[in-house]
């Protein structure tokens, strides 16, 4: 990875994920100043080579970049509001978890205060960054992504969105929504089998390669869906995606059956509206019209 070690970073926020990033932006090389609201966390980050901030604004005015990366979007506003004067000419990378309207409200706020403002969305747990897989996303300003994109990439592969600042927010709430789905999908199945005796890690270990391989159907499943039309030769019918036998088997294991009902529902209202002989992909209608 290509690195730019001479620039001076601030990294405010020492959980678990803001310890990992300033960790990784020591490890490159750069000149990096770690501060946290509570006392103790910069301990290891300061024998690795960065240097503790006794206060957040000290931090903030020893970085040309500055990185917040704080539990939600009241806190990133609790530690910068007053700081606003001393953050103007700086850029910030925020890189908080928050929607994308609090996102687009920070970045307001940035440009209100002449501060230039990347927002971050993380693909990772703290223990990827800096390894391969390890995923950002980021909107706003796109000059400011080009200037630190090599910094930036010693947390892993950025992805620059655009310049609206909660496109990477919504990308990685969407992405979120996706995997918590398919989270709840697998538990339910080792709900089914647990009467049987099975354990949930048995179960796991036959659902992983299972759910791995049918990832391959987005590809298809996006082509129906950017071509507009869902009556495609080839595709499972709706009529044929029918769930009844998954929510009776359910229903017969005495376990709840609200996990594979929603899926159901949403088949439900496209086979009621006479689409039941087209394809599967044509449930995102449910989706785009709430019922
Ligand atoms: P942690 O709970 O480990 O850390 C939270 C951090 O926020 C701490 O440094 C805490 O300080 C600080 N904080 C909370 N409230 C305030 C406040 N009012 N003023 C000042 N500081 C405050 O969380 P993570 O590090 O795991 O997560 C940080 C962000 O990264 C979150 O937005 C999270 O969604 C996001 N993220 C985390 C991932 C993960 O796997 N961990 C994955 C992707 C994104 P103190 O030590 O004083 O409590």
């Amino acid at each position: 990875m290509k690195t730019d070690s001479g620039v001076q970073v601030s990294v405010l926020g020492l959980g678990a994920m803001g310890s990992a990033l300033a960790g990784a932006l020591v490890g490159a090389g750069h000149e990096t100043t770690v501060w946290n609201r509570s006392p103790g966390k910069a301990d290891d980050l300061v024998a690795q080579g960065a240097r503790a901030a006794a206060t957040a604004g000290d931090a903030v005015r020893s970085g040309r970049l500055v990185v917040v990366c704080l539990l939600d979007h009241g806190s990133v506003h609790e530690v910068l509001d007053p700081l606003a004067g001393e953050l103007a000419g700086r850029t910030l990378v925020n890189v908080t978890t928050t929607t994308p309207d609090q996102s687009r409200e920070m970045a307001a706020w940035a440009a209100r205060a002449g501060v230039e403002y990347l927002d971050g969305g993380i693909m990772a747990v703290p223990q990827m960054i800096g390894r391969p897989g390890a995923s950002i996303l980021y909107s706003g300003s796109a000059e400011a992504f080009e200037r630190y994109e090599p910094l930036l990439g010693v947390w892993g592969t950025g992805t620059y969105l655009g310049e609206d600042a909660g496109l990477a927010s919504l990308y990685d709430l969407a992405l979120l929504a996706g995997m918590y789905v398919m989270f709840a999908g697998f538990l339910h199945g080792a709900a089914m089998v647990a009467p049987t005796g099975a354990t949930a890690g048995e179960f796991a270990a036959m659902a992983a390669p299972w759910l791995s391989s049918m990832t391959g159907a987005f590809e298809e499943f996006a082509a129906v869906v950017d071509g507009g039309d869902y009556t495609v030769e080839g595709q499972q019918s709706l009529v044929f995606s029918d769930l009844g036998d998954i929510l009776a088997a359910s229903s017969g294991q005495g376990i709840s059956t609200e996990v594979v009902d929603m899926v159901q529902r949403l088949i439900r209202r496209q086979i009621d509206a006479g689409h039941g002989e087209e394809g599967f992909a044509r449930i995102i209608e449910s989706i785009r019209q709430p019922g």
